[in-house]
């Protein structure tokens, strides 16, 4: 909070404090989405409060995929038209966003929740991967494409599943070639993505 700022209201200030916790909310913008607020309608405010508390209670993780949904098993996991033959292995729910706007993957995910880190400590039974393993298990998947992120924890979670999938006789490909190295795959647009999927390579 700003030096010498006075609250003379507890819930304005309360309020700024939260806001203030949040990815990329400085202390000024957490200031101005508050007295935003403070203007607005109070039906505006209610349905920011709901939609908030809705994302807490009404949302899951699918049993299947490990992706943030309404439902077990999701919407992706259910549908029949989907090639259940393809996995590809992302790091975050919101990376499954990113690829469904390109509509150029057909196939099936899977949400690591992370990525392998030595130097901060997350070794391989940290993120989601033993439960990957179980899915390959039915002999229905032939390909797996890695889609973690193009950093140095990306690479080597990528190298890791490597090297436990393709002994077990499963395509393993690479999807972010030609994505600059160091980015995160939510941020990528559109079509860098597409090529990405399209020019996937042998791992
Ligand atoms: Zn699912």
């Amino acid at each position: 909070m700003n030096q010498g700022f006075i609250p003379t209201s507890e819930a304005v200030y309360r309020l700024i404090q939260e806001f203030n916790k949040l990815p990329s909310i400085g202390p000024k913008s957490a200031q101005r989405l508050t007295y935003y607020l403070l203007r607005a309608p109070e039906e505006q405010a209610k349905l920011l409060a709901e939609a908030i508390l809705q994302l807490k209670q009404k949302t899951m993780l699918c049993s299947v995929c490990l992706n943030v949904a309404d439902s077990d098993p999701c919407l992706i996991c259910r549908r029949d038209d989907r090639d259940r033959s393809k996995i590809c292995v992302v790091e975050q729910p919101q990376d499954i966003l990113a690829l469904e706007h390109t509509r150029i993957y057909n196939g099936l995910y899977h949400v690591l929740h992370g990525a392998i880190s030595p130097t901060e400590g997350v070794g391989a039974n940290d993120v989601r991967i033993r439960e990957l393993m179980n899915r390959l298990q039915g002999g229905s998947v032939n390909e797996v494409i890695l889609g973690t992120n193009p950093n140095l924890e990306g690479e080597q979670t990528a190298m890791y599943l490597q090297r436990l999938i393709s002994p077990l006789g499963i395509r393993v490909t690479r999807l972010a070639r030609g994505l600059p190295f160091g980015t995160e795959l939510e941020y990528a647009d559109d079509v860098t993505l597409t090529r990405a999927i399209e020019g996937r390579q042998e791992f």
